[in-house]
């Protein structure tokens, strides 16, 4: 895009912040800061419609390119959509696996026919996806898949279980690695499929988490079907669609997420200040450690990214580990802050939110790869070491 088209950050903000006032009050406003990790099924139907609202605006599909429906806005502008959005208490988005994990990879391996289907109805709010990788099994070692799926009379049959699917219940549709060539082992002979999930065939299942909600979910296949031209990339070739939507997964598609750290600091901040926890030398050290730990991981993303397309080179590779281990000892640092009074059910919705973020942060250094993961990838990929 030329840069010249590109609006000036100073009024892009203050486009955004405008149509956020407008848009997310009336019916919308009891979305405010609400339906993020840990409340995701807080007004589970009216944010599905707030979808739609962010469409109508023209705020999905951000980053990708025109000619798919986006408005390919560099990172900077994204990132100031997406502190815009948080400032304004935008709720928790339920679309986001399919705008920011399936969308570029369809737009990078799918066929024509395959981005004409698919990318609309994201780019509409209209069709919500989750994703099916993990089985009880194969979670780190992916390659252990054993799903299976086979070709019959112009139709794909799936047979298997997939695990901790995050918002299955709320989806149309799932991407799913599953095994099509019978007797592989490991990363070949793996496909990846788009499988509607409105079909006798499957059973979704929720799993309660440690939060209290149920955000994820088992999945079953039993002879469930899609059809023949629902495989993105060759059969048997899904592990490299697998692991570009996995690069995704670990890179940009978390900046939405990320923005709303600042109002959740801004959460324990008070919550210091109403407790006299702000006496303690301690703690204030590590809520000032905190702050700076959170404008590096800003500078780190436009850094990054900047000049890339979501899925950017080796320093890309530590993005995932830093802030999911800034937010989980945020998290700790909550509880601290909170003392007692955060042991119990708190009813005040400040502190419910820290709890919940101590709760759902527990999780933020296993899903999309493990710290212990993370590290090897960034020993192996990243500084040539030898794989263990
Ligand atoms: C909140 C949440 C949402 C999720 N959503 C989804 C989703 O939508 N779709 C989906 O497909 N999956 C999802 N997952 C699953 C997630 O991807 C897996 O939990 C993750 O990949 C780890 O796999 P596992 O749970 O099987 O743990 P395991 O792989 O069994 O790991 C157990 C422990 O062993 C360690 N370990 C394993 N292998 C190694 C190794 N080679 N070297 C060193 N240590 C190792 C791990 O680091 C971990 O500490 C979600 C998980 C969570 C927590």
């Amino acid at each position: 895009m030329n840069p010249s088209d590109l609006p000036a950050e100073a009024d892009f903000r203050a486009e955004v912040a405008d149509w956020m006032a407008r848009h997310l009050a009336g019916r919308f406003a009891p979305l405010r800061h609400r339906g993020g990790p840990g409340d995701e099924t807080a007004h589970a139907a009216l944010r599905r419609e707030w979808e739609q609202e962010m469409a109508a605006g023209g705020w999905i599909g951000l980053g990708w390119p025109r000619a798919h429906g986006g408005r390919e806005l560099p990172v900077a502008l994204q990132v100031a959509f997406h502190e815009e959005y948080a400032r304004a208490g935008g709720p928790g988005r339920i679309g986001h696996i399919g705008e920011t994990l399936l969308a570029p990879t369809l737009i990078d391996f799918g066929t024509p026919e395959q981005q004409q289907r698919f990318l609309p109805g994201i780019r509409a709010g209209q069709v919500v996806w989750c994703q099916g990788y993990s089985e009880p099994g194969a979670g780190s070692d992916l390659a252990a898949i054993r799903s299976r799926c086979w070709l019959d009379a112009g139709e794909w049959h799936l047979q298997g279980q997939k695990v901790w699917t995050s918002l299955a219940h709320e989806s149309e549709w799932i991407f799913v690695l599953a095994r099509s060539t019978p007797g592989s082992v490991g990363r070949d002979g793996l496909s990846f499929l788009l499988v509607p999930l409105a079909q006798p065939g499957v059973d979704i299942r929720p799993i309660r988490q440690l939060t209290g909600e149920a955000e994820f979910n088992e999945v079953f296949f039993d002879d469930a079907r899609c059809a023949a031209d629902c495989v993105v990339g060759a059969p048997g070739d899904g592990w490299k669609v697998a692991m570009a939507l996995l690069g995704y997964e670990r890179g940009l598609s978390t900046l939405g997420q990320q923005m709303h750290f600042s109002h959740e600091l801004q959460l324990l901040v008070d919550a210091a200040r109403a407790s006299g926890a702000d006496r303690n030398p301690g703690i204030r050290r590590r809520i000032a450690d905190a702050w700076i730990g959170l404008r590096t991981l800003r500078a780190n993303a436009l850094r990054i990214f900047a000049g890339g397309d979501g899925a950017a080179g080796p320093e890309a590779l530590t993005y995932k580990y830093a802030w999911s281990n800034w937010h989980r000892s945020l998290g700790e640092l909550a509880m601290d802050v909170m003392g007692t009074a955060g042991d119990l059910q708190a009813h005040d919705d400040p502190l419910r939110r820290l709890q919940q973020v101590f709760f759902f942060s527990r999780a933020d250094t296993i899903y999309a790869g493990t710290n212990e993961i993370q590290l090897n990838i960034i020993a192996e990929r990243g500084l040539g070491m030898p794989r263990g």
